[in-house]
């Protein structure tokens, strides 16, 4: 990198907003993927951090004036590796912008795209109002959610997070900012012919630098279900007809005996259900407690005619959280041995031909892959392990295999965690060859340096 671009970034955000000594930059060489979708990062980076988003345009324009690769980086808490500067250049590091100010009569948030999920939560409460969205990692930011087009347990009820962004601000390459939308419900004039532009398109065309979402009243009365399968298929054969029936649960996920046991093991707490070897977990959250019972009563009957054995409700808020904060450790648990995390998503009918698949191919292979997560929305994450012995070749061997399965049933590679840049070389399972060519065609038109996270989603290079 040219001493003259760092002599001039330095003024625009300071010198103690600057880090290049390796120990520091360290901190912003990775991400949370797990081993197998690990990207190297490159040695000659530097971390710039602007304080909001005229200083971030100022960054960008330099950037692009020395041709120099820019990746932009949120709580870096993705599991494709893409915010992991993959080329020399700069990190663009968007803490620094954490304004957040919520307007209650209009139930909106406007927060700088640094504020993390955790800092929204808890502001939202504070004011008597929730933001529902919940991807496992509360480190993740605004600016991230957005770009990431984020999911998580929740986007059953109240879905993701394309469904909360009412207005942009976004910085273009060369450095032109950009307001899309604002406060609006209804914009047919802006904000609804541009916005979607920058949500789900992981950061190729521009800095998400503030965001206007939508947040919800609070909703008070809240209530777990477990209910307990003696297979995977009457539980999963449920699913369509518990949402037919028209009372959605908050979440709806799933899980099996054997992922179970080894997370409350380690946890040293008892799974409350003594049967059973698939489990759904449905989370109920309405105004009022008697819509809350009368829509679990309609739900516990269809769980019963799909053959649950004796479904376990947890209504004091003890209980509930203990089987919330068991769900919440299943991921933590596996990580240690965990070589990658797959997020496909199938349409909710072809849930139990998936699972059968998946059955097969762990028979194959003679490994467990277990199969948890979000039920309700189709998008139950597999999980291959290491295993001793396997090489590369086999792990993409056994990856190749079930993402193959998901895409025969009419189904994604991925559901929420998004391509960054472990995923590329899959994406052509899911992405024609003519929507690979139309990105690659705005991408040369708004980023015709491609200085903003190169290879990232697709290599435009080609
Ligand atoms: C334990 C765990 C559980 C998870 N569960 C879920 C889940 O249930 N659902 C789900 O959807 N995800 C989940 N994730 C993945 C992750 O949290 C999301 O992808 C999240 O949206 C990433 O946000 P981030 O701020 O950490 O982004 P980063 O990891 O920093 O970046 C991700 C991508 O967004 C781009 N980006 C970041 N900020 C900006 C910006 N301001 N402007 C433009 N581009 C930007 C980056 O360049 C990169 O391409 C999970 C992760 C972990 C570790």
């Amino acid at each position: 990198m040219s001493n003259d671009l760092r002599e001039n970034l330095l003024e625009i955000v300071g010198k103690e907003h600057i880090l290049n000594d390796s120990k520091r930059v360290e901190d912003y060489l990775e991400d949370e993927s797990p081993e197998g979708s690990r990207v190297e990062p490159a040695s000659d980076v530097l971390v710039v951090k602007p304080a909001n988003a005229e200083e971030v345009s100022e960054v960008i324009r330099l950037s692009n004036e020395y041709e120099s690769s820019v990746f932009v980086q949120g709580g870096a808490t993705g599991l494709v590796g893409g915010s992991v500067p993959t080329k020399s250049g700069l990190v663009l590091s968007m803490e620094r912008l954490n304004h957040l100010e919520i307007d209650r009569d209009n139930l909106t948030a406007t927060v700088g795209a640094g504020v993390t999920l955790k800092e929204l939560i808890e502001t939202a409460r504070e004011n008597g109002l929730f933001f529902p969205l919940h991807p496992g990692d509360e480190d993740a930011q605004v600016g991230g959610l957005v770009a990431c087009n984020a999911g998580g347990s929740r986007a059953v009820k109240t879905g993701v997070m394309r469904n909360y962004v009412r207005g942009l601000e976004v910085v273009l390459p060369p450095g032109e900012m950009l307001n899309i939308g604002g406060k609006l419900i209804k914009d047919n004039a802006d904000a609804d012919k541009l916005m979607n532009f920058f949500v789900g398109t992981e950061g190729i065309f521009g800095v998400i630098t503030e965001a206007v979402l939508k947040i919800l009243p609070s909703e008070g009365a809240t209530a777990t279900l477990v209910a307990p399968f003696e297979d995977k298929f009457g539980a999963l054969d449920a699913i369509p007809e518990i949402l037919r029936s028209g009372v959605v649960p908050q979440g709806l996920e799933y899980v099996e005996r054997r992922t179970i046991e080894g997370a409350t093991r380690e946890l040293g707490v008892s799974w409350p259900a003594e049967v059973g070897e698939a489990y759904l977990l449905l989370m109920f959250s309405e105004f009022d407690e008697t819509t809350l019972f009368a829509g679990m009563e309609k739900v516990s009957e269809i769980l019963d005619e799909f053959g649950s054995l004796d479904p376990l409700l947890a209504e004091l808020s003890d209980e509930e959280s203990k089987i919330l904060r068991i769900r919440s450790e299943l991921y933590p648990f596996l990580k240690p041995n965990l070589y990658e995390d797959l997020d496909v998503c199938v349409p909710i009918s072809e849930l139990s031909d998936f699972l059968l698949e998946i059955d097969k191919i762990s028979e194959k292979y003679d490994t467990y892959l277990h199969p948890y997560g979000h039920g309700g929305d189709g998008n139950i994450h597999i999980h291959v392990m290491k295993q001793e012995g396997w090489s590369k070749e086999d792990y993409e061997s056994i990856v190749k295999q079930i993402y193959k399965a998901g895409v025969e049933l009419g189904g994604t590679i991925s559901g929420e965690h998004g391509i960054g840049e472990s995923k590329k070389k899959f994406l052509k399972y899911s992405m024609g060859s003519d929507s690979v060519h139309t990105i690659k065609r705005l991408k040369r038109t708004f980023d015709p340096k491609n200085i903003l996270n190169p290879g990232k989603l697709i290599d435009f290079s080609d």
